[in-house]
């Protein structure tokens, strides 16, 4: 149900019932006959309950509430007119219309009302004729007080306790808010996590072959536009098929984490290591010409068979060979500074492993 029809049902029923009492006292001092007291008596007892049944079950009940209080100040204006516009009781019967109009539909509602109780008193001094007698007892004056100080009591209550539930459901929307926000952050942060999860590889932690293609294409691009260099390491553990078949895979497995670990440290801002495939890896260097390069790859290279051993006991280290190209000696696209440098990895391996070797010209990538 509209709250609105519920509202105005039980300020008009706790009202009107006053309004029967007003007239009752009034009717005692002027004397009406038995057919006023019923029409009185249906207006006031009856009638809201009428028509909070009709504005309850129409289609539209706040639209069919406003018709109700339309008709409401239509009767006043008959009631007025026909009673000769007793003061108190018209003064009553005008505010109380005009206020309720005013509230759903502002200063417009009060000049409806106004026209609306004109045309009630207007039809009734057609039908009955004018009459003016506009003093009323002293209880009548009474009541009318008492019954206006009621109904704007019961308007502030109405009023009061629409605040307090707009307060109520404008808190619980931004609880709800925040609990939507609270998951939406979650799931953007699973989101990231998933991503890089998906950017990683699992065994050494570091970036994968994946992530290395979009990153690769970035840093040549931008390498591309600002001039800097770039250049890339590709370190491949030397014999270690023998590793894994002499002190088994997941020995093998540990070296590989050992390595990885290694080329993670002490990385610059800006130089990145991946897992470029089984036994092989691949450090992007921006802003570094090949010479910087070569000094970073054989930093690795040195430090590998000291932090890297097969097996404590036996202490057998770990070697690394590494190929370096760079963008400074002409690589056209990533793939070929890859390639260059798989290339210079190959010519180390060729020249005996545990070195470095920097591509040196183009008719070596051809060979
Ligand atoms: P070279 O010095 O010429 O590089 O010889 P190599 O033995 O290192 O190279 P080869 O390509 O012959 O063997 C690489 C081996 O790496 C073969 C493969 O089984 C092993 N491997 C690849 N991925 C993994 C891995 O994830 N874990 C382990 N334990 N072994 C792997
Ligand atoms: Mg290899
Ligand atoms: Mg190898």
């Amino acid at each position: 149900m509209h709250w609105v029809v519920r509202m105005n049902h039980l300020n008009r029923t706790t009202s009107w019932w006053i309004g029967f009492a007003i007239f009752a006292l009034h009717f005692r001092v002027t004397g009406q006959d038995t057919i006023t007291w019923l029409l009185m008596s249906l207006q006031f007892l009856v009638y809201p309950h009428v028509v909070y049944a009709v504005a309850r079950f129409s289609r539209d009940p706040l639209g069919g509430e406003l018709n109700n209080l339309r008709l409401d100040d239509f009767c006043f204006g008959l009631w007025a007119a026909w009673l000769g516009f007793p003061l108190w009781i018209s003064y009553l019967l005008v505010i109380c219309g005009c206020i309720n109009l005013a509230a759903f539909r502002g200063f417009r509602g009060a000049l409806e009302a106004v026209a609306l109780l004109a045309l009630g008193a207007a039809v009734s001094a057609g039908v009955f004729g004018v009459r003016f007698e506009p003093d009323t007892s002293m209880p009548v004056t009474a009541l009318s007080m008492a019954c206006l100080t009621t109904y704007l009591l019961l308007f502030a209550r109405g009023a009061y306790r629409r605040a307090v539930t707009l307060s109520e459901t404008r808190y619980k929307l931004r609880q709800s808010e925040l609990a939507l926000q609270g998951q939406l952050e979650a799931v953007q942060a699973l989101q990231a996590q998933l991503q890089e999860q998906a950017n990683r590889d699992a065994l050494t932690g570091l970036y994968n072959r994946r992530y290395l293609n979009d990153a690769l294409q970035r840093e040549f691009d931008r390498s591309t536009q600002t001039g800097c260099p770039l250049s890339v390491l590709l370190l491949d553990i030397d014999h270690f098929k023998q590793i894994n078949d002499r002190f088994g895979h997941s020995t093998g497995d540990r070296v590989l984490q050992n390595v990885a670990a290694l080329l993670a440290q002490d990385m610059d801002p800006g130089g990145t290591a991946f897992r470029y495939g089984g036994e092989e890896f691949l450090i992007l260097l921006p802003r570094m010409g090949s010479s910087e390069a070569w000094g970073r790859a054989e930093c690795y290279r040195a430090r590998t068979p000291v932090s890297v051993v097969v097996n404590e006991e036996r202490g057998n280290p770990v070697t690394l060979s590494i190929g370096i190209a760079s963008t400074a000696d002409g690589a056209e696209s990533p793939q070929q500074l890859i390639d260059r440098a798989d290339n210079a990895l190959y010519q180390a391996k060729l020249g005996g492993r545990d070195r470095c070797s920097v591509f040196k010209n183009a008719e070596d990538v051809a060979r």
